[in-house]
């Protein structure tokens, strides 16, 4: 290097996202996400006069003007096309080139420092000429390429750094318009993929078709819209709001949509959408996507020939997998809470900069973690209709999981269980038993002057972490409005929020056993949980379940002894077969046979 060259700033990771791109950096044990907002549109187009543009700005143009912009760019790398944008010819590399221009120059204002080295992502499947057209992207954009990692091994990389022994993940990538499922082995230091595969025209954006087909059903039903219409500005604005109804929908149980001008009928009036969604509204939309998903996990292990019991650790990554149905259909199938410490979309960025850090001699140990310690939530009355025996009025109904990124906002609905029920008394625990009793109880409050209405009424009861962990409790009436609110100042000490070994946390869930437990008094201004209420919580995961019948066998009778582990290979079976719906059944079948023999 030549002498009065200045010493270069320091590497950076990068995922150059098919949908969204990201830029990060390693200091002091934590991982920056450089820029304001933190993720970029990988979109890039011309404005009116014929500037350049990238990310958000082109992503709002992209709908109403596809002949001057281009999304999804990454689909084309390493093929031959060349791309128009208004009257010049672009090659795939050049657009890449923009969006890695465009995050150069945020990450060097936020680090005040000039860069150019990098580590750069790409996904598992990745040919040899992909790869080199993500290079050629690099150089045109002043980086030099330090490493170019698989984007599964990054993900892994984010929450393995540190860890021991020899373990498999699967990383389950759902982002705007691909998806990316991959078995990563790691052993120390070394990760390797063992089997990749997915569905490379699955994403979010078909999330958000589904929705935008359910609010132009509507609109039809309000006018008389022939099915061409849908196109042009309708088009554009309904697929902007089925967007932030479904980001909506992750964190809340039911979204209200409301467009006062969406497009013009043929006639020229207005058209303006109103609706309210529920959540298993939507989950029923877009559950045949799921599905194809969870076909594409089973193919997954099959390649790697492995089992859902081998799995250590199933880790989400791209925005779309805080869709809870995804990880509920994950933890069904797989008996582990998914690792989702870091948002799913900064995963693969926040790999990338820890392989970073490690070139540049860093040393890491540890990635800190801005996430809640504990479990935060209410109590519910479980009624599931299956049965006196499951009837439980001291049921923990969690609303914000241990382990969540804060700050967070979640909410959740419940129901009067009363007619006319005039009050409700709002209890708040921290912990992670599904007993409330077993949990701490950290605040309480009533709210009064319900409407006169039949066992029912909902209310919705929310929760605000902050990273210093004060708790804002809001109870709302849904009817009404009528909402009462409650701020607990201290739910935890901010000197809690650490990185959780996971090893560690999977043995503490292991010897965190449920007992059973004698239903006697009824609180009697309770809230029943919702439909929605995840059974996962309910009942232990399959692995539990196996490790309490097998301590249990020693101490049984012959027939109990053979009963037990019947159900026990029936269930096992069921796992090695990874079929959902088998496990759910023979992992409820050993959950009843446990229950009476443990009394
Ligand atoms: P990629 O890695 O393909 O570039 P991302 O990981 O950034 O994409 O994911 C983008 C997708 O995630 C988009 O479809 C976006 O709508 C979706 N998404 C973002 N936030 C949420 C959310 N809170 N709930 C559901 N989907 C989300
Ligand atoms: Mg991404």
């Amino acid at each position: 290097m030549a002498p009065n060259v200045p010493a270069p700033g320091p590497i950076v990771g990068i995922d150059l996202g098919t949908t969204n791109s990201e830029i990060a950096v390693y200091r002091d044990g934590r991982v920056d996400l450089l820029g304001e907002p933190q993720l970029i549109p990988s979109v890039v187009g011309l404005d009116e006069q014929g500037q350049l543009i990238v990310g958000e700005a082109a992503k709002n143009q992209a709908a109403l003007f596809p002949e001057r912009t281009v999304r999804s760019v990454k689909r084309l790398m390493g093929g031959g096309q060349t791309i128009q944008l208004g009257s010049e010819k672009f090659k795939p590399e050049e657009i890449s080139a923009c969006i890695l221009r465009a995050l150069k120059q945020r990450a060097e204002q936020a680090l005040e420092t000039p860069l150019r080295r990098a580590v750069i992502t790409v996904p598992a499947y990745f040919s040899d000429a992909q790869r080199q057209a993500t290079f050629a992207a690099a150089e045109l954009a002043d980086w030099d390429v330090v490493r170019m990692i698989h984007e599964p091994t990054a993900a892994a990389l984010a929450y393995e750094v540190g860890q021991e022994g020899r373990r498999h993940l699967l990383v389950y990538d759902l982002g705007g318009g691909t998806f990316d499922v991959s078995v990563v082995a790691v052993e120390q230091d070394v990760l390797e993929v063992i089997a990749s595969t997915g569905d490379r025209r699955l994403g979010g954006d078909d999330f958000d078709t589904c929705l935008v087909r359910h609010f132009f059903a509507l609109l039809q039903q309000q006018h008389d819209l022939p099915a061409e219409a849908l196109q042009g500005r309708l088009a554009a604005s309904l697929q902007k709001s089925a967007e932030r109804t479904k980001i909506h929908l992750s964190d809340f149980p039911y979204a209200l949509v409301e467009e006062a001008y969406v497009g013009e009928t043929a006639a020229g009036e207005p058209i303006h959408l109103r609706c309210e969604v529920m959540r298993e509204q939507y989950e029923a939309l877009i559950a045949p996507l799921i599905d194809r998903t969870m076909e594409a996990v089973q193919k997954a292990l099959l390649e790697s020939e492995l089992t859902v019991l081998d799995i250590e650790e199933v880790v989400l990554v791209g925005g779309s997998t805080r869709t809870p149905l995804i990880q509920q259909r994950l933890e069904t199938l797989f008996g582990l809470v998914p690792r989702a410490g870091i948002h799913p979309e900064f995963c693969v960025a926040t790999g990338a900069a820890v392989q970073a850090a490690v070139i540049d001699g860093v040393a890491v140990d540890a990635v800190l973690l801005d996430v809640t310690p504990y479990t935060f939530g209410t109590n519910a009355i479980d009624a599931r209709h299956d049965g006196e025996e499951s009837y439980n009025p001291h049921f923990f109904a969690p609303i914000i999981r241990k382990n969540t990124p804060i700050p967070v906002t979640r909410s959740e609905v419940f129901c009067t269980v009363n007619e006319n029920q005039k009050e409700v008394e709002i209890k708040i625990y921290q912990g992670e038993s599904d007993d409330v009793r077993d949990n701490l109880l950290i605040g309480d409050f009533t709210v009064t002057g319900l409407s006169p209405a039949p066992a029912g009424n909902l209310v919705t009861v929310q929760l605000a972490l902050t990273k210093d962990g004060v708790l804002e409790v809001t109870a709302q009436e849904k009817v009404s409005g009528l909402q009462k609110s409650l701020v607990i100042r201290r739910s935890f000490q901010p000197g809690d929020v650490k990185t959780v070994s996971a090893a560690k946390e999977r043995i503490n869930r292991l010897f965190a056993e449920g007992e059973s437990r004698d239903d006697d008094d009824e609180a009697d201004d309770s809230l029943e949980a919702s439909a929605d209420d995840s059974r996962e919580n309910e009942t232990d995961g399959p692995h539990h379940l196996i490790e309490r019948a097998e301590a249990l066998q020693p101490s049984l009778g012959e027939s109990d002894a053979t009963d037990i582990a019947a159900a026990v290979a029936a269930l096992k079976a069921a796992m090695v077969e990874s079929d959902v719906d088998a496990i759910a059944q023979k992992q409820s079948h050993l959950d009843d046979l446990l229950f009476y023999l443990e009394m």
